[in-house]
């Protein structure tokens, strides 16, 4: 199935190029996009078969009409793979003529919860002169309160997958705040629950900036594959439904300016296009003294 928030918070699903109105079969609360997220999360099994049952009855609407909202309506927190592909390692070396270190030593990171957003919303830039960088990634919400959950038991607790951008402005400073700012956590275009994705560990994933391919990668290529992630986000440490995991970033990263348009595709997953532009309290320099 795939799920979207659209317009004023209302619940979709999405068949094809229309997207079917289903708020009212699942009871969904367009004032507690969250709350309801949760119970449909929590009690999905049962509201599958209620929601093919009265799908034609739904109001419905062309994707092109309506306006796609970040999926997860809020999360607790992301947890995110830093360096999750050998190729990335190998550039940002050449980049940076520093090797980082991969996911294997320095495990995960956390980003803002508030850094979320849409998949037609804009990022906003922050600072003017820092260089900041699309990552584009497998992303996917927590279905079930985990911990100490194996690898191998992953899949049962993955409620579904997104396409994801980790924006990143480049430096020294700590990942989590060069990567929590407003707006640099995209997601979209829908949650293609895990039903239907067979193997996750398999998907095509691309990146343009306007019309320059940037990134064309695989996870079959993830160092620590999407259960493996999940297995180090939870292993003494608790995962509630909701919370978010980015898998990391395949190589081919690089800059985004004001003006540009940032596309990303997931094979199975879905597309999503996102514009660049200036936050309204652009700095030249970000100091607090
Ligand atoms: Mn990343």
């Amino acid at each position: 199935m795939k799920i979207a928030i659209f317009n004023e918070n209302l619940l979709g699903l999405v068949m094809g190029e229309r997207v079917a109105d289903i708020s009212s079969v699942v009871g969904w609360d367009t004032v507690n996009p969250n709350e309801s997220f949760l119970k449909l999360v929590e009690n999905y099994q049962d509201l599958k078969s209620k929601i093919y049952a009265e799908i034609e009855f739904c109001p419905t609407y062309h994707l092109s009409e309506v306006k796609l909202k970040s999926p997860v309506p809020e999360t607790r927190k992301i947890w995110a793979a830093p360096v999750n592909y050998r190729n990335h390692q190998l550039e940002m070396n050449k980049m940076f003529n520093n090797a980082p270190r991969t996911i294997e030593e320095i495990k995960l990171f956390l980003k803002s919860p508030e850094s979320l957003s849409g998949p037609a919303d804009p990022i906003l830039l922050p600072i003017k002169g820092r260089r900041t960088d699309h990552e584009a990634e497998l992303g996917y919400v927590v279905g079930k309160k985990a911990k100490n959950v194996p690898a191998s038991e992953a899949k049962d607790y993955i409620f579904g997958y997104f396409a994801l951008l980790d924006i990143s402005i480049r430096g020294n400073e700590e990942r989590t705040w060069r990567k929590s700012f407003d707006t640099f956590t995209p997601i979209g275009p829908w949650i293609v629950t895990a039903d239907e994705i067979e193997d996750p560990n398999d998907l095509a994933m691309k990146l343009w900036v306007n019309d320059e391919i940037r990134q064309d990668g695989s996870t079959k290529h993830l160092i620590y594959d999407c259960y493996q992630c999940f297995e180090a986000a939870n292993q003494n440490m608790t995962l509630h439904p909701g919370d978010i995991i980015a898998t990391g970033t395949p190589e081919g990263v690089g800059p985004i300016k004001a003006g540009d348009c940032v596309r990303i595709e997931i094979e199975k997953v879905g597309a999503f296009t996102v514009n660049v532009q200036y936050a309204e309290k652009v700095v030249t320099e970000y100091c607090v003294r």
